[in-house]
């Protein structure tokens, strides 16, 4: 039920507030308003986030008062997947309702799940498929979450990207509620240093995150040059490259925090290394790296993928020339769950 919070509950018809995702501030608001104890907050943070159980009932330490007043008000609104896909590499998508995925990816020491934080996405990028299919909704913070949560191999989890589905910044609230429950002693207790961050370059709220998330940072950049951006990239008009990269630069990006460049490789389009060379150029000075991301043939998208021999010179370019460049893997794209498909084969 993520896009038309809030939810009514079929029995009563009262509208109850979702306690999932909801930070240790928020729920200190929410029980001084029930007139219940400062520390219930903890109480309630410890059921939802270190024991993640999926009913008020379960929460013992709360009087039987307590939880009937507290269900009457709230609930937990964790939804189990409606399917799984199993790629070939492991790589599995999972679909939650109404459309939303979330893809995890096992790696040799290392479990990645990419998150999404929109239901379809207004940025339109002309290379994505969930661009192509228009915006249909935010997700809440505790429907980003309830994407961890819900799955078996949530405790395998080392790491999050929030890569899937929609722009983080065009939502930033529920994403940064979803990182502080991550990342906080009330919460999960993760170290930022496992979540990534993806945007385009939306530059006001990249700066909001920036003061008030230590997470990592991943700027979709795929073209160094303004014009050809713009054709791949609506949000270049409103935020040029020039402007997202002077703000990076106000910023220290030589500590924990880790600054990369996601860099999709189209044939003909910006794989060559007179492209190479402007992005060296462009990326002058900062501390970061670059991901090169083949990219994944589809029919709503006029791109064709860039040759291995091209995606490697591009690399190799890169690294010579003082840039820290790798390849990203491709996965689960036999299932469309690799980047820029999800979402591809969803309403077909
Ligand atoms: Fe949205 Fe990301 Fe797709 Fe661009 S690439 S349309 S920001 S989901």
């Amino acid at each position: 039920m993520t896009r038309f919070e809030p939810q009514k509950e079929e029995n009563n018809q009262s509208v109850k507030r979702n306690l999932l995702g909801l930070t240790l501030l928020q729920l200190q608001e929410l029980c001084a308003g029930m007139h219940f104890p400062r520390f219930t907050a903890k109480q309630i943070c410890d059921w939802l986030y270190r024991k993640r159980v999926d009913s008020i009932d379960s929460m013992t330490n709360l009087s039987l008062a307590q939880r009937a007043a507290l269900g009457a008000e709230a609930r937990i609104g964790r939804e189990v997947p409606q399917r799984c896909q199993v790629s070939r590499d492991g790589t599995k998508k999972y679909l939650f309702d109404p459309g939303v995925e979330a893809v995890y990816i096992p790696e040799d020491e290392r479990a990645t799940l990419c998150v999404s934080c929109q239901v379809g996405c207004r940025m339109g990028c002309r290379f994505c498929v969930t661009g192509q299919q228009g915006f249909h909704g935010h997700l809440t913070a505790g429907d980003i979450l309830n994407q961890l949560f819900a799955i078996p191999e949530f405790e395998s989890l080392t790491n999050v990207v929030f890569m899937g589905m929609g722009e983080p910044m065009d939502n930033l609230d529920a994403v940064l509620a979803a990182c502080a429950v991550l990342t906080s002693d009330w919460g999960l207790g993760w170290s930022p240093k496992r979540i990534t961050v993806s945007t385009v370059g939306l530059v006001p709220q990249m700066r909001r995150f920036i003061e008030e998330c230590q997470c990592h940072l991943a700027v979709s950049l795929h073209n160094p040059v303004p014009a050809e951006r713009l054709a791949m990239m609506p949000v270049q008009k409103a935020y040029p490259l020039a402007d997202v990269l002077a703000l990076l630069r106000q910023y220290d990006w030589s500590g924990q925090r880790r600054l990369s460049f996601e860099y999709t490789m189209f044939h003909n389009e910006n794989d060559d290394l007179g492209h190479a060379a402007r992005l060296v150029e462009a990326l002058r000075g900062l501390d970061c790296r670059v991901n090169l991301i083949r990219f994944h043939e589809s029919p709503e998208a006029p791109y064709r993928t860039s040759s291995p021999a091209a995606i490697n010179a591009f690399r190799d370019y890169l690294n010579r020339h003082g840039v820290v460049c790798t390849v990203r893997a491709s996965r689960g794209q036999d299932i469309d769950a690799a980047c820029g498909l999800l979402a591809g084969r969803r309403q077909g």
